[in-house]
């Protein structure tokens, strides 16, 4: 049997993984990159801004910016495209579309660029992949859209878009990204209206979410910590039972065809 394992990249403006084992395997061949998407500041106190019940007294956590690069047979999805070259301190050391060449892939094959949720840190490059399409929850795109962004919102990031230079699915609920069940957008609202997660099964690992900000790291996750920046308190709640709620569910399954077999 299996173990189950859980994966987390503690990272504010990151992504958690989690592994979910019990997921049917992969049809079509699927890889799983990650990329820097930025320059980390020093650790973190998270006790006033990741907690609005202040639970993490005396915890200070280092915060990554990733990008991750999902390959589907011969296409590819760029999942968050981190912060962007013009981001001071932050700005990533090498960009997006040069890391993609160090792996010998152009912009050009980038057929998905699929997005956690709007805040900089997510889509500061995607302007860098203007050929793809962007895939978005609704509740984000249609912040990005408004005439009067709120404050923190920048628009121009993915003003390749907003311009109508490519192509725009804005997803309300979930979205099977290539049909076949090996990539698929959760609907995981309340860091953002739309915020997004992805599952992607890989044959040896197994199912990872990448979390997106649904919950920033293990502590959110584990105890129903929710930021107090976050735009929804009762939504954030749900999207963190609904994930575990999956992973029991997936461990359930999993136990039992132990015992079937
Ligand atoms: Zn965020």
């Amino acid at each position: 049997m299996r173990r189950t394992l859980i994966w987390l990249v503690l990272g504010a403006w990151a992504s958690a993984l989690m592994s979910l084992s019990a997921f049917a395997q992969a049809a079509s061949e699927v890889t799983l990159t990650r990329l820097d998407g930025g320059t980390p500041p020093a650790p973190t106190d998270v006790n006033t801004r990741y907690s609005d019940t202040y639970a993490y007294d005396g915890v200070k956590l280092q915060f990554v910016f990733s990008c991750y690069l999902i390959k589907h047979g011969n296409d590819y999805m760029m999942w968050d495209t981190g912060q962007s070259m013009n981001a001071g301190a932050v700005a990533p050391k090498i960009g997006l579309v040069d890391l993609l060449a160090q792996m010998k892939v152009t912009p050009e094959q980038v057929k998905y660029v699929g997005i956690s949720h709007y805040h900089s840190d997510h889509i500061g490059q995607a302007n860098s992949l203007p050929q793809a399409t962007l895939l978005i929850g609704k509740g984000d795109w249609d912040v990005l859209t408004n005439p009067k962004p709120p404050t923190g919102v920048n628009p121009q990031l993915v003003s390749n878009w907003i311009s109508g230079g490519g192509k725009v699915e804005a997803i309300s609920q979930d979205k099977d990204v290539f049909g076949d069940g090996t990539v698929i957008m959760l609907y995981t609202p309340g860091h953002t209206p739309g915020h997004h997660s992805v599952l992607v099964k890989l044959a040896q690992t197994g199912p990872v979410i990448l979390s997106g900000d649904f919950v920033h790291f293990r502590e959110n996750y584990e105890t129903d910590g929710v930021p107090a920046f976050n735009v929804d308190r009762g939504q954030t709640l749900a999207s963190i039972d609904r994930i575990q709620e999956d992973r029991r569910e997936s461990e359930g399954r999993r136990h039992h065809s132990t015992r079937r077999a």
